[in-house]
């Protein structure tokens, strides 16, 4: 006879928590296991594997720590780390802190006596020099703002609190002190090849999919005083500033676990856009529940460019009152609102009115301008593009955490109007520090003449800090350094100023990426495709975005592309630091993945320009 098992007791776990404390109906669809659309974001993947590194060398400090497993029986783990706790003097990794509904795994637990030291890890980036500094002037550190909780340390700060609650309940008469565990930018590291000491171990998910479930240190232990990248940070007097406001909110959500959908409240507005259950085309849908049929609405409010700021009468989210009034469509947002507080059409509101227009009528926009703007563009033309990685454990002896590591450039270079781009490229395939070679490279290749096209100022805020860093590695060159101050200062374009001020593609929506604009005109221009072929010797499709075009190779039996940016950086990772990197053919076909990604990503803006360059022949 099969043993019927009684239901699931609900808990709120931390993180159930601190995602309540965004939106309540959130909860809901956690609880629900409603697709999460964090599950499948290639970017927080990359970045979860940062943090289970940071979180084992925070716990290899302690090397008497107890690793404690934990699995479904979390009354039984509970009670195992409560035994634990008995004791006078124990560390604990991963103690399962559970009453009445609340539930946690607690990072770090050292107790001492009657105090414990309670610490959570984050892989985040902080300052400990400049907290210091605040506290030594008598402010209260990083933490908190005149106006209170600083909102961007707000959600970790919620999060030890709701864990010291717990611990306290769970211990009455134990003083709880509380950490937070960060990995800290003033420090650098004095060891190479960080990653490659630490083992990642992983798990299947209930959907079958695997994921990282830990880390663990396998490196010397010899070398961990060399690895002082992360500080604890007692924060108990800003928990006791929460403290009340987290109890109230842990005693609402609580409560709700068992109620049924409506009794989750959801305010539906701007804040939705960013869901994580906003998810297309499938039947479990968050957003489309709570929006129903506002969220067929196209094009959409929640397209408009900035809709965040945009507000009703009373101050209240234009969105959200939009929506109260059953209204979704970007249509209906009054035009006569998009004005800056003193009644003027600033920027943001000229590009939203724009938005606006151009959805209305279907048609391209180009302003007066444009044609002096192209006209400025110094010959030879050079479109570059970088690639960049920044780990919270950095690959280089000498660098800080979440450093630069420029590793890879790609040039178009165009001779004059309407030549045939030439294409230059440089990645990094040595294992020492490469951002001074980067550099030089590229100067080779570009030289010091003609303009610098780029997307966006990420290719100069690379350039500038390549520099900064320079001096830290004590590779100072004076005329390398004048000659980037050159590049920035006199020669470089960015493009995407164009595309937020002097031309709008209807299917740009609010974006302004270059793969949402070359996207939209490379569906609607024949010709863009036509050259397209004939300077890669792909195929072009207009139903297909053009990265589509970039061929997938099989690695050591798995198909594998690279088709935006975290993809770069995991294929990067993967030829010099994984499991192939001693795999001579494999890190040539991850070279060759990255190098055919970067590629397309400077030719796209030779492709934009000579679009545009079309367009204003047509309009003159
Ligand atoms: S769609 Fe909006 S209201 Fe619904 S869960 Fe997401 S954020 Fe909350």
């Amino acid at each position: 006879m099969t043993a019927i098992r009684p239901p699931r007791q609900r808990t709120l776990s931390k993180s159930d928590f601190t995602l309540a404390r965004t939106c309540e109906a959130k909860l809901y669809f956690r609880e629900a296991r409603y697709p999460d659309n964090r599950e499948f974001d290639p970017y927080l993947v990359m970045l979860a594997q940062g943090g289970y590194m940071v979180e084992a060398l925070a716990k290899a400090r302690y090397a008497d720590g107890i690793q404690l497993e934990y699995g479904s029986d979390f009354e039984g783990d509970a009670a195992l780390t409560l035994e634990y706790l008995q004791r006078d003097n124990v560390t604990l990794f991963e103690g399962t802190l559970h009453s009445a509904r609340r539930l946690a795994r607690a990072d770090i637990i050292v107790k001492q006596g009657d105090t414990i030291r309670l610490i959570e890890v984050k892989a985040k980036s902080f300052d400990s020099q400049e907290h210091l500094a605040s506290l030594a002037d008598g402010n209260k550190g990083v933490f908190v703002t005149r106006r209170g909780i600083s909102a961007k340390w707000d959600k970790y700060l919620a999060d030890i609190t709701y864990q010291t609650l717990l611990l306290e309940r769970m211990l009455p008469g134990v003083t709880v002190e509380p950490f937070l565990c960060l990995v800290d930018k003033s420090k650098r590291s004095d060891v190479n090849d960080i990653p490659e000491l630490f083992k990642v171990e992983r798990k299947r998910d209930r959907h079958g999919v695997e994921r990282i479930h830990t880390a663990r240190f396998t490196g010397d232990v010899a070398l961990l005083p060399e690895l002082d990248l992360v500080t604890e940070v007692p924060v108990g007097y800003v928990v006791d500033m929460m403290r009340d406001g987290v109890e109230a909110e842990a005693a609402r959500f609580e409560q709700l676990l068992d109620s049924p959908r409506e009794e989750f409240t959801a305010t539906i507005g701007h804040v939705c856009r960013e869901c994580e259950f906003r998810i297309a085309d499938l039947e479990r849908n968050g957003f489309r529940e709570c929006w129903g049929e506002l969220a067929d609405a196209s094009p959409h409010m929640l397209e408009l460019f900035s809709i965040g700021t945009l507000k009703a009468d009373g101050g209240v989210s234009m969105a959200e009152s939009l929506a109260s009034l059953g209204k979704s469509s970007l249509f209906d947002i009054p035009e006569e609102r998009l004005v800056r507080k003193d009644g003027t059409v600033g920027p943001v509101a000229t590009r939203q009115r724009r938005q606006i227009a151009c959805a209305r009528t279907g048609e391209f926009w180009i302003s007066d301008q444009l044609q002096d703007v192209l006209r400025e563009v110094q010959y030879p033309a050079h479109y570059v593009d970088f690639e960049v990685s920044r780990l919270a454990l950095p690959y280089h002896a000498g660098m800080r955490p979440y450093g630069q590591v420029a590793f890879q450039w790609s040039s178009h270079s165009v001779a004059a109007p309407g030549a045939v781009p030439r294409h230059g490229e440089w990645l990094n395939t040595e294992h020492s520090w490469p951002n001074e070679r980067f550099v030089r490279s590229l100067r080779a290749e570009i030289g010091d003449e003609g303009s610098v096209l780029t997307w966006s100022r990420f290719e100069e805020f690379t350039l500038n800090e390549a520099i900064r860093d320079l001096a830290q590695f004590g590779l100072m060159d004076k005329e390398l350094a004048e000659w980037v101050a050159d590049v920035v200062g006199r020669r470089m374009v960015d493009m995407c100023v164009w595309a937020r001020e002097h031309f709008h593609h209807p299917g740009m929506g609010g974006r302004t990426s270059i793969k949402a604009v070359l996207d939209s005109l490379w569906k609607s221009d024949a010709q863009m495709r036509t050259q397209f072929e004939g300077w890669t010797s792909l195929t072009a499709s207009a139903e297909e975005d053009p990265y589509a075009a970039l061929p997938a190779i099989e690695i050591n039996g798995i198909v594998q592309d690279v088709r935006e940016g975290t993809g770069a950086i995991r294929a990067y990772e993967a030829m010099m630091y994984g499991v192939e990197k001693t795999d001579e053919k494999a890190k040539a076909e991850w070279g060759r993945l990255l190098r055919q990604y970067c590629q397309l990503d400077s030719l796209s803006m030779v492709l934009i320009f000579e679009h545009l360059g079309r367009r204003r022949a047509l309009r003159s």
